[in-house]
């Protein structure tokens, strides 16, 4: 059966001083052996995360990477295996904060999936809709072709190889979490289209929710059956709300 994974993500917060004072709290919690763990702290914080963090089963992600893996002229930008030099295990992709206000394309993303595969990392697909997109009734018309740009290169073998985020956007942040139906709905619809193509595969790949995941809804989202854990933002920043989100995967 799958693991789930619980991840959090903590976008552009923290201070040096904030950061040591969470991760002291995040190694006082008891952290459950059947669920793969993963933070996102800003890059700036990794190395700090790695040694204090080392005594536990949280491994560490990159919040976006570069799209190429050698090094070169891209001011600013923080390649996947520099990520991967850093001691990191996982870097989201295309999450929607970069489709939206980056933009990021399915082309950049899927040139970003790649160069975190050749380098080791496990990239965390981020797809999802916006609200207005729901109210049209185009969800999965949306979320299958985000998925399907990555599909149409790397295959479902490729895709498996990573772990997919299905994060509604009109969720994210806003305190509406997609009710667990209709996040079952869209995580079912994903396998299935990954079943029509590698039932072994689809099976096998991880399909996390991310949106207003908190402590009060965590245990009836990921009890669906579909759901294999969540990707954690605003909540992830609270080590014992994280703890317990963790802990009801
Ligand atoms: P919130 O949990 O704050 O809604 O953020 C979700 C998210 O974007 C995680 O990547």
């Amino acid at each position: 059966m799958r693991r789930p994974l619980v991840a959090g993500n903590w976008k552009m917060h923290g201070t040096r001083q904030s950061v040591d004072r969470l991760l002291d709290e995040l190694c006082r919690e008891d952290w459950p052996e059947q669920v793969d763990l993963m933070i996102a702290p800003p890059a700036l914080y990794i190395e700090r995360c790695l040694s204090a963090l080392a005594s536990t089963p949280l491994r560490l992600a990159g919040q976006t990477s570069a799209w190429q893996a050698e090094p070169g002229a891209l001011t600013g930008e923080i390649s996947p295996a520099q990520l991967r030099d850093a001691g990191c295990e996982y870097v989201l992709v295309g999450h929607s904060e970069r489709r939206s206000l980056f933009a990021e394309t399915d082309e950049s993303i899927c040139r970003k999936f790649a160069a975190a595969l050749a380098c080791g990392l496990r990239p965390v697909l981020c797809v999802g809709e916006t609200r207005e997109q729901r109210d049209a009734g185009a969800t999965a018309e949306v979320v299958g072709s985000q998925l399907q740009a990555v599909l149409d290169v790397f295959g479902v073998g490729g895709l498996a190889q990573g772990v997919i985020a299905y994060e509604p956007v009109w969720a994210i942040g806003t305190g509406l979490t997609a009710s667990p139906d209709q996040a079952q709905d869209v995580h079912a619809m994903v396998r299935a289209r990954l079943a029509l193509l590698d039932d072994e595969q689809a099976q096998a790949v991880q399909i996390v929710y991310g949106g207003s995941v908190k402590a009060d809804n965590a245990e009836e989202l990921f009890a669906m059956p579909d759901i294999d854990g969540g990707l954690v933002g605003g909540a992830s920043l609270n080590a014992e709300e994280f703890g317990a989100i963790a802990r009801a995967a």
